[in-house]
């Protein structure tokens, strides 16, 4: 090894140059094995391009997986394409519910499933590797170096998807990208979800019906048929404002939300800590968020197994793996989709893709600033949602200034207020199944003919307009 040299600066460590040995060289390389990952993967593959994905986890799923975070809110009916097929494949496996309002499965079986379908498709995996520099070509990006065991590989490619969900690679290479709200800068919250076992479902679900002024009024996050095997709980408000004021939740807790329901097993995930003021390309602030999330959850479940009924045996199965980071950087390409062309469901000349989804104007999950489900956030309170549907157009895959590359998942090119629309697990995967497509034809991602790739998406089964 050699040395490395203390320069001038003392707050800089110039690195000596080395040889990197080039591993492989593909068709099209994926970046980050999310849900837009694993759509991309399987559009590419499925489109006949020799494709790998390079994942920093063990496993492929991101949030899905790794955050627990195991609910879709759009009915089975409504995907299409790859979403569809992952969905009733799930349910097949007796590991997720179909029928109702929103799709909640079991992330295990999802990590099984996302590796049966990669090996099916010939897609290569290397997990365990951190996608680390882009190998540049002046402004065309020509593959990446990865850090892994091996150490520093360098990995070739024709086109180049980045799915990490930070944009890491589009940053890297010095495309045009943005961060948080335009106005600010904030970003929604992270949290670290968990998930209990032993807890006594239809006790719950009798205390809900009991007290139906006590939860958020949408029938699409508070859903209580258990004899259909779907239940999702979001408000016991007047628990959480005693508990909050007694010091026995945290200050951002205000509500208590449990979704992603087995009514079978009696396995319920919590999704209720909340670190605001964090920036998840920082590694600090994640190392910090993630400790913050743990502390809240142990006085979350405290508070839970005291006070709501069915869940005086409950104990905490896992929790995840790393903590789930919910915004950071977006691209800004050609195209910058906006809440108005989303709510006027704004026909697109170059649509790749027809989300559909339980949406209304403003309906901010997570607000950045903080506040969510307390007293005056409508939002969980009293508003609800509708089924309605908006088009994805082209314009949003592609970063101004990098050649080669092409965006998937929650980094694509939209205004903050859109994102709450576009970051939907079900919406990043069908949005990576149509990047990868284009990825994987013969001419640079920004010049290729729109009518074909809508053609070879078709083909894929998915819904463009
Ligand atoms: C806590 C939480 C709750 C959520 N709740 C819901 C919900 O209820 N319903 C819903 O539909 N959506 C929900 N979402 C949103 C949704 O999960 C995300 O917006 C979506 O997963 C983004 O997809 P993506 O492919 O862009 O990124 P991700 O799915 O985050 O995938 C990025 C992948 O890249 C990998 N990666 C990142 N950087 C690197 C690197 N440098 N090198 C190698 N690998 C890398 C990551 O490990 C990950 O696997 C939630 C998200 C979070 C965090």
């Amino acid at each position: 090894m050699t040395e490395p040299r203390i320069d001038a600066d003392p707050a800089v460590l110039r690195e000596p140059p080395r040889d990197t040995p080039v591993v492989r060289d593909v068709d099209v390389l994926v970046c980050g094995g999310g849900l837009a990952g694993i759509g991309a993967a399987l559009g590419a593959a499925r489109a006949g391009a020799r494709t790998l994905i390079v994942e920093r986890n063990a496993w492929l799923g991101g949030p899905a997986t790794s955050a627990l975070m195991n609910t879709w809110n759009v009915p089975v009916e409504r995907m299409t394409g790859i979403t569809r097929e992952i969905a009733l494949a799930l349910h097949q496996r007796g590991a997720g519910v179909v029928g109702g309002p929103t799709f909640p499965f079991d992330p295990e079986a999802f990590k099984d499933l996302a590796a049966d379908l990669m090996e099916q498709a010939g897609v290569e995996l290397l997990t365990y590797s951190w996608v680390a520099d882009p190998i540049m070509d002046g402004r065309r990006i020509r593959g990446v170096i990865v850090q892994n065991k091996s150490g520093r590989q360098a990995i070739l490619a024709r086109a180049v998807v980045d799915t990490t969900g930070d944009a890491d690679v589009a940053a890297a290479a010095g495309a045009e990208t943005v961060k948080g709200r335009e106005t600010d800068g904030k970003m929604r919250p992270m949290s670290v979800l968990f998930r209990l076992g032993g807890v006594d479902i239809g006790r719950a679900v009798d205390y809900c019906r009991a007290n139906p002024g006590n939860f958020t009024a949408d029938p699409n996050f508070h859903i209580l048929e258990p004899e259909r095997g779907l239940v999702r709980l979001s408000g016991f408000f007047d628990i959480a404002d005693k508990a909050r004021a007694a010091g026995e939740l945290p200050d951002e807790v205000h509500y208590i939300r449990m979704e992603g329901i087995s009514v079978e097993r009696g396995v319920v995930m919590v999704n209720n800590s909340r670190v605001y003021g964090v920036d998840g390309t920082d590694a600090w602030d994640i190392a910090r968020a993630d400790l913050e999330c743990r502390r809240q959850n142990r006085m979350i479940f405290d508070v839970i197994r005291k006070y709501v009924p069915g869940f005086e045996n409950a104990w905490v199965m896992d929790s995840s793996a790393s903590v789930g980071v919910r915004e950071t950087r977006r691209v800004r390409g050609p195209t910058v989709l906006t809440q108005e062309d989303l709510l006027a469901r704004r026909a697109w000349p170059d649509s790749v893709a027809k989300i559909w989804r339980h949406m209304a104007e403003g309906r901010d999950w997570h607000k950045a600033d903080g506040g969510e489900g307390a007293a005056d956030d409508a939002v969980y309170r009293w508003a609800t949602t509708d089924l309605t549907w908006f088009q994805i157009p082209w314009g949003v895959f592609t970063p101004n200034g990098v050649d080669g590359l092409v965006m998937g998942g929650r980094t694509l090119s939209v205004t903050h207020a859109a994102d709450m629309w576009t970051r939907g697990q079900y919406c990043c995967l069908v949005a990576g199944v149509a990047a990868a497509s284009a990825a994987a034809g013969e001419t640079l991602p920004a010049g290729l003919d729109v009518g074909d790739l809508r053609t070879r998406l078709a083909d894929q089964g998915i819904e463009t307009d």
